[in-house]
């Protein structure tokens, strides 16, 4: 039988089989030349198996994949392991700390900076460091997010389903939405899929919460995903009831025509009749101005929380579902994907 290797540490470290080991590693410095490290934590199972990545907050305002990273990092043994996952909850320390999407000061977008440049500007140089010491020994990878502010997602994977071993991925991970498409350049996702370490990026909730709800619907997720690849195979891999796969191309986001002030008659994860009241949207002495209605029957995945808006503003990202998708969502009852 084959022995579980040590996972290297850089520049000289090891984490052995059977432990856990938490770091904070240096992938950039601040103004006043002090370190920018990010917290990672190793677990190395007993046995040998795939070393997988688990990754979050590559936008920093972006808080659920932290806290469902660090239920894996501190609660998992690796004694029942077979393999390695590599746990790196706070992707972006800059962008975490000021609590926004991107880099203060410099508006720079990590994930659009993969896998990054070693002599490049400060965020490829950073995305470079992330992506050779923690992404790179990887087979496999998952990265969380959440809708940017002021919107809120119901869980769904993003994935490049034309990569037979992403689809192997995204289908382990048990969701109801699979939305289909190689991802912007420059995402983790995507680069690290395209150096033959298959990636997806599971969405859920939005900026700024734990939604525990969601967190323990994501690891349900991961452990279908593990059980699949054989590092912790605990259950067979969950079936949500009913899956639809969307094509990033067929993606419909409802816009208001006029500003205003929202009333929302809709959460995610409903599904809605065609001509059915989406929102309506008022002027400041509560007079309705108009009525967003829907074009045709779909599934809500994304939707606005921030009650306000101006023309052109989205208020939802609606996906067709198929009669057969349909029938299977209702006999499921799963439309209560949010908290
Ligand atoms: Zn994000």
């Amino acid at each position: 039988m084959k022995k579980a290797k040590s996972f290297i540490l850089p520049p000289d470290g090891k984490v052995h089989p059977g432990k856990t080991v938490d770091i904070r590693y240096t992938v950039s410095e601040n103004y006043l030349g002090d370190p920018i490290r990010i917290p990672i934590t190793i677990i190395n199972g007993k046995n040998p198996g795939p070393c997988a990545f688990l990754s979050a907050a590559s936008h920093g305002d972006e808080l659920n994949g932290i806290e469902i990273i660090r239920k894996i990092a501190h609660e998992w043994d690796p004694a029942n392991l077979n393999g390695t996952i590599v746990c790196l909850p706070v992707l972006n320390v800059p962008a975490f700390l000021a609590q926004q999407r991107y880099v203060p000061t410099s508006s720079e977008d990590l994930n659009r900076s993969f896998p990054g440049n070693k002599t490049g500007k400060s965020i490829k140089r950073m995305a470079y460091s992330i992506f050779k010491s923690f992404i790179k020994p990887c087979d496999f990878g998952i990265d969380f997010h959440t809708s940017t502010r002021g919107r809120s997602n119901m869980l769904h994977v993003l994935a490049d389903l034309s990569d037979e071993k992403v689809s192997h991925l995204a289908h382990s991970f048990g969701s109801n939405i699979i939305i289909n498409g190689p991802g912007p350049s420059g995402s983790l996702r995507r680069s690290a899929s395209e150096i033959g370490i298959p990636s997806i990026t599971v969405e859920l909730g939005e900026a700024h919460r734990f939604q525990l709800k969601l967190i323990e619907k994501a690891l349900t997720g991961l452990e279908s995903v593990f059980s699949a690849y054989s590092i912790r195979p605990t259950q067979s891999v969950h079936w949500p009831g009913w899956r639809a796969i969307i094509s990033s191309k067929e993606d419909t986001w409802l816009r208001s025509s006029v500003g205003g002030i929202v009333s929302l008659r809709c959460n995610p994860g409903d599904l809605i009749e065609e001509g059915s009241v989406v929102c309506t949207i008022t002027n400041p002495f509560k007079k309705e101005i108009d009525e967003v209605v829907s074009p045709f029957t779909g599934l809500i995945v994304g939707l606005l929380q921030n009650p306000i808006v101006r023309p052109g503003d989205p208020i939802c990202h609606l996906v067709t579902l198929d009669r057969e998708t349909i029938s299977e969502y209702h006999a499921s009852n799963k439309n209560n994907d949010l908290v």
